[in-house]
C-alpha cells in the first residue's frame, strides 16, 4: 500500500468568485485570488475598481452577494455564511486609521497584546520605532499629524504579529521619502513575522516595489495577477500595459507581423498575445541623441522629434516628443536629459510586446 498522502496544504487566502454589488454598483464581478502563506499581494487598480470592497469583504465588515473566501484552509464567507471581523484572525490597516482616540499612542498600539505579556512594553516600542514614531508613545492621537496617525495605526495592526494583514493605502499620507523607508521597513519585518499580507493600492511604483505578486483590478474584475515582472513585462492587454507603467500604443494590423512600422521607426514585435491588436513600448526603450551631432551619430531609421516636456525625477526624467504628424511618444532618460525645444534624433531599442485590446 502507498503511504497516505499528506493533505495539501491549505491555501493562506482562498478568494472564489466573490461578486459583490451596492444596488446598481457592481463593486466585484467574480473576483479569484490565492495567495500562500508568507506571501505578500498587492491589489493595484484605479479609484472605484473595488479594491476597499475586497479588502472589507476579507476582513468581515461587508457581506459578500456569492462565491466563497477562506482563512487558512476555513471558510469565512459564503452566502448565508459571515463570520464577523474578531474572529477572523485579520490585522486591518484602514485608510483613514482610526485610532482610539481617548488612548495614548503607545496604548493604541498595545490594544492587541495582551497585558500580561511581559514583552509588552518592549514591543510596542519597537513598532513604534519601526515606523518611525519612537518617543512618542505618550501623545495622544490628535497631537499628531495626519500621518503620523497612519503610522501608529499600522504599528498597532503588526504589534500583535498577525498572520494576516490587509493594508489600504496606508502610506498615501506620507512624505516621498518617508514613504519609501517605510515601504521597505514594513515588508521586511512582515516578511521576518512570516505574515500573509495584502496591499491595496493605486500607485503603481508601491505595487510594483513591494509585492511578491500583483493583481490587477479594473471595474470590480481581476484582469491579471502576476509577479510585477510579469504585469509589467507582459501585461495580458493594452489597459493592463499603459495602467502598470507608462506606455506609447502602436497599431498592430498583422498579428503575425514580426516588425512594425511605428511613428519611432521600425520596431521589432515580440510574438504576442493572440488577438494582439497593439504594440507596447515602454519609455524606457526609447533611445535619444541630440540631433546632427557627430559626435554620436544617431543609427539608421531613428526619426527626427523635438521634446516638448522633461518631467524630470533626479535619477531619471521621462521626457515627451512630437514626432512627424503632431503625434507624441515618451522617452525616459538618465538624469541629464534634453531640454525642451531641443531637436532629437529617436529610435526604439529591443523588442516590443504586442497586446489585444484597446487603451481605455
Ligand atoms: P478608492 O481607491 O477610491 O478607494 P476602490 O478601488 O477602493 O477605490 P471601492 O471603495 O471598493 O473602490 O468601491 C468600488 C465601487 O463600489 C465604487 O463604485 C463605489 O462607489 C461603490 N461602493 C463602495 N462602497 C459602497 C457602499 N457602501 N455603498 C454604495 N456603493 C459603494
Amino acid at each position: 500500500r502507498k503511504p497516505t498522502q499528506a493533505r495539501a496544504a491549505a491555501h493562506a487566502v482562498e478568494i472564489v468568485g466573490v461578486s459583490k454589488r451596492f444596488g446598481d454598483v457592481t463593486a466585484l464581478d467574480e473576483v479569484s485570488l490565492q495567495l500562500d502563506s508568507g506571501e505578500f499581494l498587492a491589489v493595484l487598480g484605479p479609484s472605484g475598481c473595488g479594491k476597499t470592497t475586497l479588502l472589507r469583504c476579507m476582513a468581515g465588515f461587508e457581506r459578500i452577494d456569492s462565491g466563497r473566501i477562506a482563512l487558512d484552509g476555513r471558510a469565512v464567507a459564503l452566502p448565508g455564511i459571515h463570520l464577523p471581523p474578531h474572529r477572523r484572525q485579520v490585522a486591518v490597516v484602514p485608510q483613514e486609521g482610526a485610532l482610539f482616540p481617548h488612548l495614548s499612542v503607545a496604548e493604541n498600539v498595545g490594544f492587541g497584546l495582551s497585558r500580561r505579556d511581559r514583552h509588552r512594553s518592549a514591543r510596542i516600542a519597537e513598532c513604534l520605532e519601526l515606523v518611525g514614531l519612537g518617543g512618542l508613545g505618550a501623545r495622544m492621537p490628535h497631537e499628531l499629524s495626519g500621518g503620523q496617525q497612519q503610522r501608529v495605526a499600522l504599528a498597532r495592526a503588526l504589534a500583535p504579529r498577525p498572520p494576516l494583514v490587509l493594508l489600504d493605502e496606508p502610506f498615501s499620507a506620507l512624505d516621498a521619502s518617508l514613504r519609501v523607508d517605510l515601504r521597505r521597513d514594513v515588508r521586511r519585518a512582515l516578511h521576518e513575522d512570516g505574515a500573509t499580507a495584502i496591499l491595496v493600492t493605486h500607485d503603481q511604483a508601491e505595487a510594483l516595489s513591494m509585492a511578491d505578486r500583483v493583481a490587477v483590478m479594473r471595474d470590480g474584475r481581476v484582469r491579471q495577477v502576476g509577479t510585477p515582472e510579469e504585469v509589467y513585462g507582459t501585461p495580458v492587454d493594452a489597459w493592463v500595459a499603459s495602467f502598470v507603467g507608462e506606455a506609447d500604443l502602436v497599431d498592430l494590423v498583422d498579428e503575425t507581423a514580426t516588425e512594425v512600422r511605428t511613428p519611432l521607426g521600425r520596431v521589432e514585435v515580440l510574438p504576442g498575445v493572440p488577438g494582439a491588436t497593439r504594440v507596447v513600448v515602454r519609455p524606457e526603450q526609447v533611445q535619444l541623441a541630440p540631433a546632427d551631432d557627430p559626435a554620436r551619430p544617431a543609427p539608421e531609421g531613428s526619426v527626427r522629434a523635438r521634446v516638448t516636456t522633461v518631467d524630470f525625477h533626479g535619477h531619471d526624467a521621462l521626457v515627451t516628443l512630437e514626432l512627424a504628424g503632431g503625434l507624441t511618444a515618451q522617452a525616459r532618460t538618465g538624469a541629464f536629459p534634453p531640454a525642451v525645444g531641443d531637436t532629437v534624433d529617436a529610435w526604439v531599442e529591443g523588442p516590443c510586446r504586442a497586446v489585444p485590446g484597446a487603451e481605455t
